[in-house]
């Protein structure tokens, strides 16, 4: 650790263990934002400390978004750091009892409360590697919330460290912390206008050194069949079943290549979510994802050239695909910037890591952020095994991050608009 690093670390572990124990669990499927309440008792924590801390326009919105800013070197680019409060519906987030397992010796970590939930380091690689490490776990029974308020923590201490540390020169600083990240409404309401960063990054990502650039563009696809439907006892030559031929559509799609459970890295899917309907009317829900928008376009022709295969084989049965784009490569966006990158390798080396530039395979706030003209790539915080009562997250490397941002922070200071 590098002794900023080391004089961030009680200040990060605190915050963390603090922000893991107040439930904010997002759901799908609601109308409003944030999608639930409960979203609010952080956001509310994270405002009054960001106004004890001393930043400027603080305020959390009706959307439950908490925003603030910290002045600095006028003539450098203002810079967003955004992290999102909600954890996944996936697991409970209720009574989250965080265990701070030190100088971990390298061996199997069994949860307290339920044994059965084991941390084997000979299945989790990057555990094995933080050996000395100080790990934070939950006791078993939940989540562990490391995603994302290992980024909410790792923000607050470097913005409360900047506050204070009136010799260090840094740009201006934007700070946001979202809601409904892990039900894809996270960035949708983040009023960009009065952020007013010119580039921004989420701490979302996972290993030490990460920065993720990239990520797939998606669309969801639905296809409805209506068959014809008549009383199956006087049916012959009349029934049309939109059953079966919703059954042929997915018995037609590619199983060993485009498919989640058959790719990795950078090759695309068409993915069958649901299949719903009955004799008269059927619908199949896919989503479809490619780094490449090109091929993107490809694996859509072939859900449209699949639907033309059945209108073919039954013209009796009214086919309609319906297309929806749900976010696009931020990569395409952030090439044109490449000094976000840039700046990101140079904190990362002022610390003393090597850069990890790796691939996401899924939504980001970035995504959309950069999509809607703020370039956003994510950069990591030090928890892993996210999403499962697995998750833990270990302490020098949550430092190490919030290190890494006083020093992105100096980085932009050094540049001007
Ligand atoms: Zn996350």
């Amino acid at each position: 650790m590098t002794p900023l690093a080391e004089e961030l670390a009680g200040e990060v572990l605190e915050r963390f263990l603090r922000y893991v124990r107040i439930d904010t669990q997002s759901a799908h499927g609601a109308a409003e934002s944030p999608s639930t309440a409960k979203q609010l008792d952080l956001a509310r924590v994270l405002r009054d400390e960001l106004e004890e801390i001393g930043l400027d326009d603080v305020r959390l919105d009706e959307c439950g978004y908490v925003y603030g800013s910290l002045a600095g070197v006028e003539s450098a680019p203002a810079i967003g750091l955004i992290a999102h409060v909600d954890t996944s519906p996936d697991v409970t987030g209720t009574g989250v009892d965080p265990q701070v397992h030190e100088a971990y010796g390298g061996g199997r970590i069994e949860l307290p409360a339920e044994p059965s939930v084991v941390l084997d380091p000979d299945e989790l690689p990057l555990l094995a590697k933080k050996v000395g490490h100080d790990i934070v776990t939950a006791d078993g029974t939940t989540l562990l919330g490391a995603d994302d308020k290992a980024g909410v923590a790792e923000i607050m201490t470097a913005v409360a460290y900047l506050k204070r540390s009136a010799d260090r020169s840094h740009a201006p600083i934007r700070v946001c912390f979202t809601v409904d990240e892990e039900v894809a409404g996270g960035a949708e309401h983040l009023d960009l206008e009065r952020f007013g960063a010119r580039y921004a990054y989420t701490l979302d990502g996972s290993e030490l050194g990460e920065i993720e650039a990239e990520t797939f563009n998606a669309a969801r696809v639905a296809v409805s069949i209506r068959g014809r439907s008549t009383h199956p006892g006087t049916a012959k030559g009349q029934l049309v079943n939109a059953i079966k031929l919703a059954a042929d559509l997915v018995a037609a799609l590619p199983r060993d290549s485009l498919s989640p459970e058959t790719t990795e890295e950078r090759e695309g899917f068409v993915h069958p979510t649901r299949i719903s309907g009955g004799a008269e009317q059927a619908s199949v829900e896919l989503i479809v994802r490619d780094h490449d928008a090109a091929k993107l376009e490809e694996h859509l022709d072939l859900i449209r050239r699949l639907a033309d295969e059945l209108r073919t084989s039954e013209p009796r049965a009214a086919i309609d695909v319906s297309e929806e784009e749900q976010y696009r490569n931020m990569g395409e966006v952030i090439e044109r910037h490449p000094e976000v990158i840039e700046a990101a390798e140079e904190a990362l080396r002022r610390i003393g890591v090597e850069p990890v530039h790796t691939i996401i395979r899924g939504g980001t706030d970035g995504a959309r952020l950069s999509q809607r003209g703020l370039p956003t790539p994510n950069l990591f915080t030090g928890g892993s095994e996210y999403h499962s009562r697995r998750e833990w997250a270990s302490v020098q490397d949550m430092a190490a991050a919030a290190a890494m941002l006083v020093e992105l922070a100096g980085v932009w200071g050094e540049r001007s608009t």
